[in-house]
Parts: structure tokens; sequence; C-alpha cells
């Protein structure tokens, strides 16, 4: 099924935690000099404009990053992530939004790899776009002449297919966002089966999956599935923004699934969670979860799911 696109809910709530753990994420690998390989298996656009199109019309960044955009008393991590967002904004207008490929090619360095799955042909066709433009302006300003070639791969199909030939990379260091619409519930399936045969190939590497909180069975059950997997440890953050709208509609919670979180994932998010849930929060069901291990941590009430 291809109806879905991402524009309409670029920057988000749901967006902002992805991208905030995404970032992190990166930045652990690009501690050691040893290069790492980003793998997206859903990359979707790669960049999005907020003040046209889409995301003009669903106005859903409204529940996200426009939420922090002025804050000035973000913590370390999310200014991070909000300085990444203002960097592609140099007017100070909030005008573009960065997906996940957008995110690793900012932080990724010369000697890491990226490769980008996306199956639809609108956006696979405006994921090679904009690294091609990205591409130009680097080249442009004397920078780094090698955004594409094999610094970056995009290729146009199924991501979930498309891991297994990827798996292990070179360099034994990597992390795999798996990001799917979950409009089909074949999606769910997918995700942990995925994962399932890729911890066969790359047992050490780091696996993060993006989830929305729903009633759906196939919601419920996904986090309590990939507990399971034979990883060395899994961490689990699901931040909700309010408590289920009364017609059900709209999306008000989402979580970040990690397999084999580096050891620095858990503290930072027990620092910043509390603050998204203040400045994105819109009821007093706002909240958020993080468990590691058997542990189970919760703020906020108690939802409803
Ligand atoms: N990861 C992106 C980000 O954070 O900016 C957003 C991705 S969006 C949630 C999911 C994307 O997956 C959509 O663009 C959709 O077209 C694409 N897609 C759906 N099924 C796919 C598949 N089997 N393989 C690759 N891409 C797929």
């Amino acid at each position: 099924m291809l109806s879905y696109r991402h524009a309409f809910h670029a920057g988000n709530h749901a967006d902002v935690l992805k991208h905030l753990v995404l970032i992190q994420l990166l930045r652990y690998l690009g501690q050691k000099e040893a290069p790492y390989m980003y793998i997206d298996t859903h990359s979707g656009a790669g960049v999005y404009a907020l003040d046209t199109g889409y995301a003009a019309k669903s106005t859903e960044y409204l529940t996200g990053i426009s939420r922090l955009w002025d804050r000035k008393d973000l913590p370390g991590p999310v200014a991070e992530y909000v300085g990444l967002v203002k960097a592609m904004n140099p007017d100070g207008k909030m005008r573009y939004y960065p997906g996940s490929p957008y995110c690793g090619e900012k932080v990724l360095r010369s000697q890491d790899r990226m490769r980008l799955f996306e199956l639809h042909p609108s956006d696979s066709k405006l994921l090679e776009d904009n690294f091609r433009k990205l591409e130009a302006h680097a080249a442009a300003n004397g920078q780094r002449s090698n955004v594409r070639g094999k610094r970056v791969m995009i290729q146009k199909g199924d991501g979930f297919a498309g891991l297994k030939a990827l798996l292990p990379p070179p360099s034994r260091r990597g992390l795999v966002l798996i990001d799917p619409p979950y409009e089909v519930k074949e999606d769910y399936r997918r995700v942990k089966d995925t994962l399932s045969d890729a911890l066969t190939r790359f047992a050490t590497g780091t696996y993060a999956v993006w989830y929305p909180v729903l009633q759906r069975m196939e919601s419920r059950e996904l986090a309590g599935k990939l507990k399971r997997l034979p990883a060395n440890g899994w961490l689990n953050v699901t931040l909700s923004i309010s408590g289920p709208a009364p017609d059900g509609f709209g999306l008000h919670s989402s979580g970040m699934f990690v397999l084999n979180p580096p050891w620095t994932l858990e503290p930072m998010l027990r620092e910043v969670m509390p603050y998204l849930v203040s400045a994105l929060g819109t009821d007093a069901e706002a909240g958020f979860t993080l468990e590691t291990g058997e542990t189970v941590t919760t703020s906020g009430a108690p939802k409803r799911r």
C-alpha cells in the first residue's frame, strides 16, 4: 500500500522523538574513529517543506518542532536536534524540516556510509533530488564532494528485503533505523521478522524501530515481541502528548524501541523526556515511559492504550 506520505506528518511530536534519538545514536557511533554504516530502511523524501504542500495542510509540526523552536531552555541533546533543524532554515523562519536521511547526512563523517531505501516512486525521486541538491550545495561551497557516490547510496525498493544484503556492514559497526508507515498490519510482522533475521547476520548492530502507540492489537504487542529477540539489551521509550482523542483519531503517542542500545541512551532520555513532556504535552495525560531490560519507569498519568 503506497498511500502514505510522510510530508503530512513532518516535524510532529513523533518525528521529534525519533530524530532526537536517531541523532544521539549516530553521535555515539561517531565517538570512535572507525567508520560505521547507517541504514535507513524507510527513508521518506529526506527533506520536507513546512510552509507549502502536505505539511502546511496538516500542520502536524505544530505538535512538535514548532513547540521547541523559540525555547531558550533546551537540554543539550534537544538543543542539538533543534540546532540541526535551524541550520537548514538560516533565515530563522521554520520552513524546512529534515527527514531521517538528512539527519544522517548532517551527523555522518566522511568515513561513514549511509544506505537509504524508499519504496514510494514519488518520495524516492524526491529523496534522489534532495541529495542531488545537497551535493550541488556542498560542491558550490567547496565542501565534501562525496555526498553521494560510495558514501550515500539510495535504492528505490523494499527496505525490509534490502537490509539482508547489507548485513553485516564491512566495518562491523552500524545503526539500522526501521520506520515503516504501519498502515498495513503486515508492517508489524515484517519489523519483527526483519530484526530476527538481521540479528543472525549482525548481532552487535544497533537497531532502532519507530512505532505508533495505538489501540490496535499489533501496536500493543509489538514492543513485547521485540523484547524477546536475542539481542544484548533493549530500550523502549514512548512519548504521549495527550490522552487519546474522543473520536479515537490522530496519533497522540509513539515509541522508539532500540535493540543493543548504547549505555548512554537511557541516562540521556531520563534527562530529556520530562522536558519533552512539559514542552509538547497538551493535557494531564501527557507523559513518557522508559524501560530497559526488565525495569519499567513511568511518568505522567497511566495511559489508556
Ligand atoms: N524515516 C523517515 C523520516 O524519519 O524522515 C520517514 C519514513 S515514513 C514514516 C515511511 C516511508 O516508508 C514512506 O515514505 C513510505 O513510502 C516508505 N515505505 C513503505 N513501505 C516501504 C518498504 N517496504 N520499503 C521501503 N520504504 C517503504
